[in-house]
């Protein structure tokens, strides 16, 4: 392992390595990824992989809009079918949304996104197998999709490596040292790199990241569990989403359905379990809204970590009293499909100490202040 870089990134996810691979675009040499274990074994290589930008603050709808617009090119940039598809997402809006839901489609319509409320029926025309009796109406983005994860962080690994980067996978992070309020070294399980910018990319385990330097950030890791059925012929375009039962499923380009259901009496903690729970409401409330789904056969399940800040938006940018400590974590659910545009930023401010959309609104340091937070959350 290398004793020195210019960049230490902690977190081998689709941040530490989109991160890398920006950073690397850009001119930076010498940078480091320090993986505990292999690339995508955290929050990404877990995750259903959906690509929306029907958010309710105008930061996250940013950060997705510019997201999508690099998404849209990412494939060909990295020389890899990261399997995007644009079907749209549906969010399902039941009566008591819909009131709310209108407001937001005009917050989302001013900064240029083009959702739009629509009708039970049009929701139908969308998805012929949707049951619309429960239902109200539905909003609707078609440029909102899903990508395949494990294709688009190793894609810019292989990116990021073959431009320089160096990543350390199996090598655990086991402290940082500063100096006078300057970081200067971070130590692993196989030797200690001297450097003066760390990048904290460690998904749900950024916050004992940022702890060894003294640094409180207020992060909770939540389970969320998911599943992947038997691959059936194409007869679902976009994402499926319900903010009131937490659900969301989309049909991948193998034909598999992914879905997962948030459970709202989940505590906090680092249990990565399956539970016999999440098979029963997942089911019973995928087949509520598509009943034909219950003829499905689940081909497995599995969990992992939602990385939850207060108000449910991403915490980015430097940290005030540790100089070259830079923050890429606490997505609430969400970071993957944010990731083009984030990591773009953080290496913006790395190199230019400047970024091309602002962020000072998402660093820590707003956690002081009031909050005002995103509401379209699986929680
Ligand atoms: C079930 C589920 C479904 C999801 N669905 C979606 C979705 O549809 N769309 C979406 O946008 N987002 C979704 N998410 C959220 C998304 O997966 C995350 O926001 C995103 O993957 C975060 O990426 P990351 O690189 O920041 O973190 P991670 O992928 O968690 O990477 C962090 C890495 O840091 C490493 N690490 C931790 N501690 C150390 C240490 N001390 N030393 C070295 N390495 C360390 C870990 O091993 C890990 O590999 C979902 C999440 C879950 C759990």
């Amino acid at each position: 392992m290398k004793e020195r870089a210019n960049v230490v990134i902690i977190g081998g996810g689709v941040t530490g390595c989109g991160t890398a691979y920006n950073l690397a675009k850009r001119g930076t040499e010498n940078v480091i990824i320090v993986e505990k274990n292999f690339l995508c074994s955290g929050a990404t290589g877990r995750c259903g992989g959906g690509i929306r930008q029907q958010f309710t603050t105008e930061a996250n709808i940013k950060l997705a809009m510019e997201s999508v617009r690099l998404f849209e090119g990412l494939s060909e940039e990295l020389d890899t079918d990261i399997e995007y598809e644009q079907g749209g997402y549906l969010i399902i809006t039941y009566e008591e949304e819909v009131e709310q839901f209108k407001k937001n489609v005009k917050l989302q319509n001013t900064l240029g996104l083009k959702s739009r409320f629509i009708t039970p029926e049009q929701a139908r025309e969308i998805v012929p197998l949707l049951n619309i009796e429960p239902i109200a109406g539905a909003t609707f983005c078609p440029t909102d999709g899903h990508a395949n994860p494990f294709r688009v962080t190793h894609a810019y690994a292989k990116k990021a490596r073959e431009m320089g980067v160096n990543i350390e996978k199996f090598t655990e992070v086991t402290g940082i040292e500063t100096q006078d309020g300057q970081i200067t070294a971070v130590k692993t399980n196989k030797g200690t790199i001297k450097t003066n910018v760390v990048v904290n990319a460690a998904g749900p385990h950024s916050r004992d990241i940022a702890a060894m330097v003294g640094v409180d950030l207020p992060l909770k890791p939540y389970r969320h569990e998911i599943l992947v059925t038997e691959p059936i012929e194409h007869v679902l375009d976009p994402m499926i989403i319900s903010f009131k039962t937490g659900i969301y499923f989309s049909q991948q380009k193998c034909g598999a359905i992914i879905g997962g259901i948030g459970d709202p009496e989940e505590p906090p903690s680092y249990n990565v379990e399956g539970s016999l729970k999440f098979m029963k409401r997942m089911a019973k409330t995928m087949i509520e809204l598509v009943p034909a789904f219950g003829h499905l056969n689940v081909l497995r399940q599995w969990a992992g970590l939602y990385d939850v800040t207060p108000d449910a938006q991403p915490i980015l940018g430097w940290t005030e009293g540790v100089d070259g400590f830079c923050q890429a974590n606490g997505y609430s659910g969400h970071g993957f499909m944010i990731a083009p545009k984030v990591t773009e930023l953080i290496s913006e401010l790395i190199v230019d100490g400047k970024t091309s959309m602002p962020i000072d609104d998402l660093n820590v340091k707003r956690f002081e202040g009031e909050i005002v937070g995103e509401a379209y959350v699986v929680g």
